[in-house]
């Protein structure tokens, strides 16, 4: 047992309200400066719908992640010699158009007006020409219209659905729709580390934050190709990648990540997971339908002595392990099983994972309460967002993953409407309880986590203060226009 130690995160997606406050904290830390304007480590999107990039999920088009050959597991994109071969014009990576072209306003225009009978404006202009521009696309250019079949239509995943879906999911009386806010998995199997040819990107042995050095990094784009969620972004100031660093600076003063603090709607958890390293490649190469399941395997008890003693010996600290042991991500992942990662069929073994969004599914389901029992089951398959798209985000395709989750999470709600309305009968939440294999002491649980949890109990930060340390006499502040926080030296392009 090799056991190494992450912090991971989890993402309830019912409380997620779309207000975009996290990527405006993110964006206004980390990328307000020259060459990252269009990166937005963290994004939310609308689902279903296209993303940003524009198409992401689409690996065919993208060739990011991992997929398996025989026995063998390689990077989409091909080995070392297609790496070589593509190093001079890659065909998979994103475009400005996938992206978009980032744009600022004419202000003065605006502000120094004559005064006069028509409204002023600012005009829309280029950051990258300096010159006029109509604006035709944004990182969430397919905001709340993601359900309609403007955007939805396009989305990769909807397509697994089948005809009739499709159509029904159209439907204007049951038109649907909910948020996914995205940052950087720090991914276990990540592709970016796999795809660097100058070895530039690294996995932090104390946390598992996979970070870009920018000493080292040639500006060669693999990584942007290789990870199939698109988490890192080239800045064209600088010649460099960049990816969300889980706000690293901010943890080791015992702060959480910028987005996990501002989060209106609290969707946000933070914790440590133990997992043991020597199983990662035979857990990514499971088949599609396994690879929930083996991930969770993966994930060890950071209750169980052999486990806590492999950890020691690993040189993991006694107050990581306690951060462990009081992870509300591990309670999510492990635990409740309520937490899912987001295309586990990528195979790099993502860290963040997301407890799917139950409303839309439930509200269909509504009529009659008193029937609950017996409807139970087949509510689910009444749902207005299909199961299988769900299950073709949080599951590579296995619908009996989701349904166990949409069962426990019916099992939670009921209890705290018998709790407080007091309305149903006892022997039908208890069948509702057993066929979801929840305890009611569980869902108690569940339900205090998710509502009620105070922001120590959501973030559980170990203390780390190792670059901090090393830092310690130098002020961030003052790096923060040239090339981010924590940067000693501004970094210089080769060419
Ligand atoms: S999500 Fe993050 S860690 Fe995973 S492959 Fe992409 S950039 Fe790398
Ligand atoms: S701040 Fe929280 S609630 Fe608002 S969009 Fe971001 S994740 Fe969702």
């Amino acid at each position: 047992m090799n056991v190494r130690s992450q912090t991971a995160s989890v993402f309830h997606l019912d409380k997620c309200i779309g207000c975009h406050t996290c990527s405006i904290a993110c964006k206004n830390i980390w990328t307000d400066r020259r060459g990252a304007e269009y990166m937005w480590w963290n994004n939310v999107e609308t689902k279903p719908g296209t993303g940003y990039p524009t198409l992401w999920e689409d690996q065919e088009k993208y060739r990011g992640g991992w997929e398996k050959a025989g026995e063998q597991l390689r990077l989409k994109m091909g080995g070392r010699a297609a790496t070589l071969g593509n190093i001079f014009h890659n065909p998979s990576l994103p475009t400005m158009d996938d992206y978009y072209e980032p744009w600022t306003y004419r202000y003065n225009e605006l502000f120094n007006a004559p005064e006069g009978s028509d409204q002023p404006a600012a005009r829309p202009v280029s950051m990258v020409s300096g010159r006029d521009m109509k604006i035709e696309a944004g990182p969430n250019w397919d905001d709340d219209l993601g359900g309609s079949n403007v955007y939805a239509a396009n989305d990769p995943t909807f397509k697994t659905l089948s005809e009739k879906e499709q159509q029904q999911l159209f439907a204007l009386e049951r038109m649907v729709f909910f948020y996914l806010p995205r940052i950087c998995n720090h991914c276990a199997n990540a592709g970016c580390v796999a795809a660097c040819p100058s070895g530039a990107i690294y996995k932090r042995g104390e946390d598992g934050i996979v970070l870009i050095s920018q000493d080292k990094c040639r500006g060669w784009r693999m990584c942007v190709s290789g990870c199939p969620y698109k988490k890192t972004y080239y800045a064209w100031s600088s010649g460099k990648s960049e990816k969300c660093i889980l706000c690293y600076p901010r943890q080791e003063c015992g702060e959480a990540p910028a987005c996990f603090h501002s989060c209106v709607g609290r969707i946000r958890y933070l914790g440590v997971l133990l997992y043991d390293a020597d199983r990662i490649e035979e857990m990514a190469k499971r088949p599609d339908a396994e690879l929930v399941a083996a991930q969770r395997e993966m994930i060890l008890n950071p209750h169980d002595p052999e486990v806590v003693a492999a950890a020691k010996k690993n040189g993991i600290d006694d107050k990581v392990i306690a951060a462990a042991q009081n992870s509300p991500v591990y309670r999510f992942v492990k635990e409740w099983k309520l937490a899912l990662p987001l295309h586990p069929e990528f195979r790099t073994l993502p860290m963040l994972f997301y407890v799917p969004p139950l409303l839309p599914v439930l509200s269909t389901s509504g009529e009659g309460m008193t029937r609950l029992g017996d409807d139970f089951f087949s509510s689910l398959e009444q749902a207005r967002l299909p199961i299988r798209y769900l299950a073709g985000l949080f599951s590579a395709g296995n619908e009996a993953e989701v349904e166990a989750v949409y069962r426990k999470l019916m099992a939670v709600r009921l209890q705290r409407r018998a709790e407080t309305v007091d309305d149903l009968p006892e022997a039908e939440t208890r069948k509702v309880f057993e066929s979801a294999g929840i305890s009611p002491e569980q869902a108690d649980a569940v339900y205090r986590l998710t509502s009620l949890a105070g922001f120590k109990e959501r973030m559980a930060v170990p203390p780390m203060q190792r670059e901090q340390g090393i830092e310690a006499t130098e002020d961030p502040q003052t790096r923060k226009g040239e090339g981010g926080f924590g940067t000693r030296r501004p970094p210089k392009r080769r060419w």
